[in-house]
């Protein structure tokens, strides 16, 4: 049942073609005795990657696991996930990753790469054992304290310097911590007049501005995390200018919906 002709998809948005399939692997010709699926209408791909997920395993089982985090990737078209660390424990050791990396081989349904924590405990004090979960089964390439920002610099340099020994990246969600406290939505005209504290766009930049000069000092790796102002996109596009080793992401909410929506006192539109 490993034979197909897929028929009529637009191949990476060109025109209609047949893909065949020949025991699990695309082929250059029909295969014998092969099921056919009409794909009219449709859009073929290659395998997406989602950098940034939430498996919450382990610890929050109850909101997702492993398991059921593969099955909603899988039917959206991802062949790969990388899982946050900020689970329960926290994924800062070489046991934790290989718990989660072992989850996803049993789910078998994608590729779970997990990020490993840049700090203990996400507690932004000391590193975690970067070299450790590089080393492990799960080869952790990718380290971010996502849900916190590493926002002591010289944490930061060393933890952008030690990867490089893997050559490693050091991802970061970008939030001066100082400048967000008690924060419930974007500041702006429309905090303001519904009296909300505002979350400013400075929060993000300046730790972005600071990250991307201490990568290029130290010829590092750097990625943001779920960039969400102009000025952010300014300052990544400065920094590849000079050919710092800067990459970003975005997330569907960020670009689709703004702070307008929270109107109507809404939670959902924070
Ligand atoms: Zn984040």
């Amino acid at each position: 049942m490993n034979n197909w002709i897929i028929s009529g998809a637009s191949v990476l948005g060109g025109e209609p073609a047949d893909i065949f399939v020949r025991d699990g692997v695309i082929a250059d010709s029909a295969p014998d005795s092969a099921q056919r699926l009409d794909a009219t209408g449709l859009i073929a791909l290659p395998g997406l990657v989602d950098l940034h997920t939430h498996l919450r395993e382990p610890g929050r089982e109850d909101a997702e696991t492993v398991e059921t985090g593969s099955r909603a990737a899988a039917l959206g078209g991802y062949t790969a996930v990388c899982a946050m660390a900020n689970t329960d424990p926290v994924a800062d050791t070489a046991g934790v990753v290989e718990q989660v990396w072992r989850l996803g081989k049993d789910a078998g349904l994608v590729d779970v790469q997990p990020i490993g924590a840049v700090t203990v405990g996400l507690a932004g004090e000391r590193l975690a054992e970067l070299g450790a979960m590089a080393t492990s089964a799960a080869r952790v390439r990718v380290f971010s304290d996502d849900g916190h920002c590493v926002h002591d610099p010289v944490l930061m340099r060393r933890a952008l310097e030690y990867v490089k020994a893997f050559d490693g990246v050091i991802a970061q969600h970008a939030e001066e911590p100082r400048l967000t406290v008690g924060a419930q939505m974007n500041e702006g005209d429309t905090s303001a007049r519904l009296g909300l504290a505002g979350w400013p766009a400075v929060a993000e930049e300046a730790i972005i501005a600071r990250d991307v000069l201490l990568a290029g000092h130290v010829n590092s790796r750097l990625h943001i995390c779920h960039v969400s102002t102009a000025g952010s996109v300014e300052l990544i596009r400065w920094a590849k200018s000079k050919g710092w080793r800067v990459t970003a992401e975005v997330t569907p909410h960020h670009l689709l919906l703004t702070d307008d929506l929270v109107e109507g006192y809404d939670p959902v539109f924070r």
